[in-house]
């Protein structure tokens, strides 16, 4: 059990759930499979602290795996929803919430000039494939290895995020001609992806990516990536399509798109839009998006899609992301770190350089910037005190921390990285008070509502576990 503390309750309501829902859990990482522990049963959360079952408090890195930016139950948040549920929770006609929604989704994405909104993330993407397939006449999808894009068919070769967990290469059930639609490819590397175009030409519907990869840990891009990607899919007539589900809204308002300055086609949104509740999005280049249906021959419905209550919680969330600077001329911001190709490693830490004119830091990206940075620096230097190589790859307020003492970038470095240090320095955390997410292969999400305390503790106790690793 991985010296795991008892949690008398947990465990019990775990033996029951395993008899009437499958494995226990809805959605697999859940279940804590890949750390071999029993899974707290939550009761409640508040802020950055989330409650189990037996009465034990922790500091929440999961933030149910990426929407919870805002921290959990947000007055604002719960007021909207609140509001919303009094007028009815669903009605299967146009609001005006969802074409406000559509409009800020549209303001924060230059590349976005229509939106449809859906209910989760793997239809978003599910979406955009078939979008890409209709536009282009074209089958062929390039998708990367550790990405995750949901569960849909074509998607689910070579995954990352839970699938990775469970070590299945491709699902079951997913027929052989589909998944041989699916090409895929090491992320981070442009030779490759040159070589695919190469070899199908004329053939390519899409190229798919998570233009910061977060599910296989966080692995950014290396410099001139996504731009080489945004260059063969131009030059091959395909369209691109930045999987954004985890990046979009967190990374910096307009996603990673307003970060590395490379436009999508088509862009997915879910998790951080939907303010905590089942809301996602699918959005881009209007020619592209009239194909759907009722103006063109795609389909695509939804009978809770835009639902009110979530379309409240998704307005309330970005209308507090939104909130813009007095910006000074000439200030510097803080960048997030980047890749160093003269070192050949990321660079730990933030840098300050002058804000190029378009990228606006907003108050509060600023905010989880220096709350993420120094949840960076702490983590760092206590490793290192304790005698514990680990390489942080960390875009902002989304951050991994890797046991090998070889840069990260790409699924088979991941992969190469200490799972049996993870688990230990997981059960270590847990144990006090630290809920990360349960798997070697996923991000740790620092929120709004994380205070310097909160980081503080987090450090502390990362050093008793690193210790203990290492003991
Ligand atoms: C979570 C995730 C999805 C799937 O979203 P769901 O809402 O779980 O269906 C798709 N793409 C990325 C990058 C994700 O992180």
């Amino acid at each position: 059990m991985n010296g795991q503390k008892a949690y008398p309750k947990s465990a019990q309501a775990w033996m029951r759930a395993g008899s009437f829902l499958v494995g226990g859990v809805n959605s697999p990482v859940r279940a804590f499979g890949g750390v071999e522990m029993t899974p707290l049963f939550i009761e409640r959360a508040a802020g950055s602290k989330i409650y189990d079952i037996d009465g034990n408090e922790y500091i929440d890195y999961v933030g149910s795996w990426g929407p919870m930016i805002l921290g959990h139950a947000h007055p604002k948040v719960l007021d909207a929803i609140r509001t919303a549920a009094k007028n009815g929770t669903s009605f299967g006609a146009p609001t005006l919430a969802e074409t406000a929604l559509a409009e800020k989704i549209a303001a924060a994405f230059d590349s976005i000039e229509k939106v449809r909104l859906v209910s989760s993330g793997t239809e978003a993407v599910m979406t955009a494939i078939r979008l890409a397939r209709a536009y282009t006449k074209r089958d062929l999808i390039i998708k990367m290895a550790g990405c995750y894009h949901g569960h849909s068919d074509c998607l689910l070769v070579a995954a990352g995020s839970g699938v990775a967990e469970t070590g299945i290469a491709s699902s079951a059930g997913v027929p052989d001609s589909l998944a041989r639609l699916t090409i895929v490819l090491p992320y981070n590397d442009i030779g490759a992806a040159k070589a695919a175009f190469a070899g199908h030409e004329d053939k390519i519907a899409a190229v798919l990516v998570e233009p910061i990869a977060a599910n296989m840990g966080v692995v950014p891009p290396i410099d001139g990536y996504l731009a080489a990607l945004r260059n063969l899919c131009d030059a091959g007539g395909a369209i691109l399509i930045f999987d954004e589900v985890i990046t979009g809204f967190r990374v910096a308002y307009g996603g990673a798109q307003e970060l590395f300055g490379v436009k999508a086609d088509i862009t997915c949104l879910g998790k951080i839009i939907g303010g905590g509740l089942p809301l996602a999005a699918v959005g881009g280049r209007a020619d592209i998006m009239d194909m759907l249906a009722p103006i063109g021959p795609v389909y695509q419905a939804g009978t809770l899609s835009g639902n009110p209550i979530a379309t409240a919680a998704a307005n309330a969330t970005l209308d507090i992301l939104e909130e813009r600077p007095h910006v000074k001329r000439g200030a510097k911001y803080l960048a997030p770190q980047s890749f160093d190709r003269a070192q050949d490693r990321f660079i730990a830490g933030s840098v300050a350089v002058p804000a190029p004119a378009k990228h606006i830091q907003r108050p509060v990206y600023q905010r989880l910037e220096s709350s993420a940075a120094m949840l960076e620096v702490g983590l760092a230097n206590a490793a290192k005190e304790a005698g514990v190589t680990v390489t942080i790859n960390r875009v902002g307020s989304i951050m991994s921390c890797f046991f090998t003492d070889r840069p990260v970038r790409n699924f088979a470095d991941v992969q190469s990285t200490n799972i049996k240090q993870f688990k230990k320095f997981f059960a270590g955390m847990l144990n006090q008070g630290v809920y990360l997410a349960p798997s070697a292969y996923e991000a740790m999400f620092v929120s709004l509502a994380h205070t310097q305390e909160d980081i503080e503790k987090t450090i502390e106790a990362a050093g008793k576990s690193f210790r203990k690793i290492k003991g």
